[in-house]
């Protein structure tokens, strides 16, 4: 990996939002830089996470809500590869590649870390059984497998007599009430619904599902009025909602609650909080603050290094107001062209300047086309929030063949009803088969 031919090598780790609006940035040349550049992603597709929860549940095909790295900046290399260490002096980054054992490095004279972030997840200490019970929603598989999930209760159910484990079953419990919390029950109450029409035995009464936020209200980064506009449209639906509330202790068949209540349920769908990648601590030499993200200046130079830079959800910047900027794509999208600036500042001896992307709005759709939304200023609910979400994604939705699909699965979708069938996902399933496949001794007892 290391005939230069003399020319400057970018490497930036990571290919998600932030890693890869950045290579496509700099394949742009706009800050006349002319340089390699190298992305190393574990995968070879970024997800759209906007749509993943619709993918997820069947409001469009899971492979619609990806984006090929190589389409996407086709001008940056690509080594899919997983991250495995620094070395600060020598300008090397260690990786595996995908498929193979040996540790391999690469040079660089710009680094880029961009690694995102993992679902937050307490000591066991705080709240028990996340890790073992809990479902999340971060990776394509995690949103097809809880579809595959409610589709395995919903038979499960059916075939069932006893009212009460039927009950337990369908009850579907999602901890924390943000933006992904939301967006999930909203979405998946819709699905489980609509696909229990076809279970003779499964009724309306028999399904239910809970939000507990620890928060005084669902939805804090919009709003109170949008907040409680939400919150009334939800409990409307039959969504049991608790404020103020949270869960100590998962289990496979119950949780328990902050107040000491245990509460029947059979999936516990956990979207509390986001880390920033645990692979940042792989990095030796790179500074990082009590969260673990990593400590950067305004101007996104990692602190106390020369031309490291970090961005994204990984990343600790100060934004204009003074706090660190929030962990979401449009904010890693706009960092992409002031990050590209400054590596370029450097690299022309010209200061660099202080960043500061800023939220420019929040749109969350609840499902059954309705939804809120605070966009500079205007706040908006219902019907017209939805679509704008919609209208608004779409367009963001990179390339054009993309959003032509996506546009076609939602069309499909409003005269069609949804596919109900399961991808195999479920981990229970696949165990099952893997278990009925295995050769036996036959001398075993
Ligand atoms: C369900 C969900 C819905 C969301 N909805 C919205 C929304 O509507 N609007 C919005 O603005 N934001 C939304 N977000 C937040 C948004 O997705 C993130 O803020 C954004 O993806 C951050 O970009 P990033 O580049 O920092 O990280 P990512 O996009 O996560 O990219 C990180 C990349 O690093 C790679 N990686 C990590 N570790 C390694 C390793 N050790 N080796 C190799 N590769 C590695 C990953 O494969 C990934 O491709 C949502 C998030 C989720 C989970």
């Amino acid at each position: 990996m290391d005939s230069r031919h003399g020319r400057k090598r970018i490497v930036i780790l990571g290919g998600g939002f932030g890693g890869s609006y950045l290579a496509k940035e700099l394949s742009k040349r706009r800050h006349g830089l002319d340089v390699d550049v190298v992305i190393i992603d574990r995968n070879n597709y970024f997800i759209f996470y906007p749509l993943l929860i619709e993918a997820g549940c069947g409001s469009i095909e899971p492979r619609h809500c990806t984006v090929p790295i190589r389409e996407f900046a086709p001008k940056a290399e690509l080594l899919m590869a997983e991250v495995s260490g620094l070395d600060i002096e020598q300008q090397r980054v260690h990786f595996q590649l995908v498929g193979d054992d040996h540790c391999r490095s690469i040079e660089y004279d710009h680094l880029v870390v961009a690694l995102g972030s993992v679902t937050r997840v307490m000591p066991e200490n705080v709240v028990s059984g996340v890790r073992e019970h809990a479902f999340f929603v971060k990776h394509m598989s995690d949103a097809v497998t809880i579809r595959d999930r409610a589709v395995e209760l919903l038979e499960l159910a059916n075939a069932i007599d006893d009212p009460e484990e039927r009950r337990r079953l369908l009850h579907f419990v999602i901890v924390g009430g943000n933006v992904t919390g939301i967006e999930v029950v909203g979405e998946l109450e819709v699905f489980v619904r609509e696909a229990s029409a076809h279970y003779r035995n499964v009724s309306d009464d028999d399904i239910m599902f809970s939000v507990y936020e620890f928060n005084k209200r669902l939805l804090a980064v919009l709003p109170e009025n949008l907040s409680v506009w939400a919150t009334r449209h939800l409990a409307n639906r039959g969504i049991d909602i608790h404020t103020g509330a949270g869960i100590k202790e998962v289990h496979a068949d119950h949780v328990v609650d902050s107040d000491g209540n245990v509460v029947p349920c059979s999936t516990v769908i956990w979207t509390a909080g986001i880390s920033p990648s645990p692979a940042l601590k792989q990095l030796d030499g790179l500074p990082l603050n009590k969260f673990g993200g990593l400590q950067c200046q305004s101007d996104y130079q990692v602190v106390d290094t020369d031309n490291i830079w970090g961005m994204g959800d990984c990343a600790s910047v100060e934004g204009r107001n003074g706090k660190p900027m929030p962990p979401l794509a449009q904010i890693a999208i706009r960092q992409a062209p002031q990050v590209a600036a400054n590596i370029a500042a450097v690299e022309n001896g010209r200061p660099t300047k202080p960043g500061g992307v800023e939220l420019q709005g929040v749109l969350v759709p609840l499902g059954r086309h309705r939804g809120v939304a605070a966009i500079k200023g205007i706040r908006i609910h219902g019907f017209l929030a939805w679509a704008m979400w919609r209208a608004i994604y779409l367009l963001k939705t990179p390339r054009l063949g993309r959003r032509v699909s996506v546009l076609a699965d939602w069309t499909l979708n409003a005269f069609f009803r949804k596919d109900y069938t399961q991808l195999g996902m479920n981990p229970g399933s696949r165990r099952e088969m893997i278990r009925q496949h295995e050769v036996r001794d036959p001398d075993e007892p």
